[in-house]
C-alpha cells in the first residue's frame, strides 16, 4: 500500500496521468452531447492502469486532492482545445470523490480551472455520488449549491446504488442522473432491474433532469432504453473511453450523416 502511494505521488510529479474521454449520446438524434473524463495512468511497466487501482489509494492518502485538481484543470483545458479545433462545444463530465467536498478549496479549484482555460462554466459537469450529497453536516451540500451558482452542471453518478434517498433530488441542485451500469446490465433479462430503470427514466423526466444510462453494451439494451424514452446513453456499444485525438476522429466519423444514422435507427 505504502509503495503504491509513493508511486502515485511520483506519477503525479512525472505527469504520468492522462484522461480518456467516453462519449455520451442523445439517444433520439444520435448526437454526441458530452464526454466523461476517465483517469488513466501510463505506467512504465504495467501499461495503462485503470482508476480502480488508483482512486481508493488516492482517497485514503489524501492524494485525491491534487489528482482531482489536475483532472479538473486538464478537463477544462480540453474543452477549450476542442472548441479551438472548431468542434461544437462538448461539455466534459468530471468524476469527484467525497473527500474533495469535505476538504475546503474545491470551489476555488473549480473556478480557477474554468477561468484559466477561459471556458463557460456550463461546459463543465461534476459527477458526484449519492454519498457526497448525503454528507450529514450539510457542508458538501453547501459546496454543491455554490458550484451550481457558479454555473457548473451537477450530475449524480451510479444513481440508486448507494444511499439512494430521493430527498437529495429536492434538497440539492441537480441537473442530471446516471443510471448505474449494474441496472442497465441486467434490465433486458430481469424484470426487477427493468422496473427500476423504467422508474428512474420516468422520475428523471418529471423532475426535469437529464437521464443517462451508463454501461450500454448491447443492441438489446440500446433498444430497451430507446423504447422507454431514455434521453442519453454511454457505453461500449457506442464507444469506449478514448484518448483525446481518437475522440476527435470518432466524433468526426459519427457526425458524417451516413454513420450517424447507424445510431439513430
Ligand atoms: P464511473 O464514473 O461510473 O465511470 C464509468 C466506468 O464504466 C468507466 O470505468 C468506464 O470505462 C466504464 N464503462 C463505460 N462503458 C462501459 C460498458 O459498456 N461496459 C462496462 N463494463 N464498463 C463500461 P473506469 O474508467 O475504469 O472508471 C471506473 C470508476 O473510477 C469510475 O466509475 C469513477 O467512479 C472512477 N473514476 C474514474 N476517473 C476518475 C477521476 O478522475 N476522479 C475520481 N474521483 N474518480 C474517477
Ligand atoms: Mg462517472
Ligand atoms: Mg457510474
Amino acid at each position: 500500500f505504502k509503495t503504491m502511494e509513493h508511486e502515485i505521488r511520483l506519477a503525479l510529479q512525472r505527469d504520468e496521468f492522462t484522461l480518456h474521454y467516453q462519449p455520451k449520446l442523445n439517444l433520439e438524434t444520435g448526437e454526441v452531447v458530452g464526454a466523461e473524463a476517465l483517469l488513466r495512468w501510463r505506467h512504465r511497466d504495467r501499461g495503462m492502469v485503470p482508476p480502480s487501482d488508483i482512486i481508493a489509494i488516492a482517497e485514503a492518502s489524501g492524494l485525491i486532492q491534487p489528482i482531482g485538481a489536475w483532472v479538473l484543470r486538464q478537463s477544462c483545458a480540453q474543452i477549450k482545445k476542442w472548441q479551438a479545433l472548431g468542434l461544437p462545444a462538448i461539455p466534459i463530465a468530471v468524476n469527484t470523490s467525497a473527500l474533495q467536498f469535505k476538504r475546503s478549496g474545491l470551489l476555488d479549484v473549480v473556478s480557477d480551472a474554468i477561468s484559466e482555460a477561459g471556458i463557460l462554466p456550463e461546459f463543465l459537469e461534476l459527477e458526484i455520488t449519492e454519498s457526497v450529497a448525503m454528507d450529514r453536516t450539510g457542508a458538501s451540500a453547501n459546496v454543491i449549491k455554490q458550484l451550481c451558482d457558479l454555473g457548473v452542471q451537477i450530475t449524480i453518478d451510479d444513481f440508486g446504488t448507494d444511499f439512494a434517498t430521493f430527498r437529495l433530488l429536492t434538497d440539492i441542485p441537480v441537473n442530471g442522473i446516471k443510471i448505474d451500469r449494474s441496472f442497465v446490465h441486467k434490465m433486458t433479462r430481469d424484470s426487477k432491474n427493468a422496473a427500476i430503470v423504467k422508474a428512474i427514466i420516468l422520475m428523471g423526466r418529471d423532475l426535469n433532469l437529464s437521464v443517462v444510462a451508463e454501461g450500454v453494451e448491447t443492441e438489446a439494451e440500446h433498444r430497451f432504453l430507446r423504447s422507454h424514452g431514455c434521453e442519453q446513453v454511454q457505453g461500449w456499444h457506442f464507444s469506449r473511453a478514448l484518448p483525446p485525438d481518437q475522440f476527435v476522429e470518432w466524433y468526426q466519423s459519427m457526425h458524417q450523416p451516413s454513420l450517424a444514422t447507424v445510431i439513430s435507427q
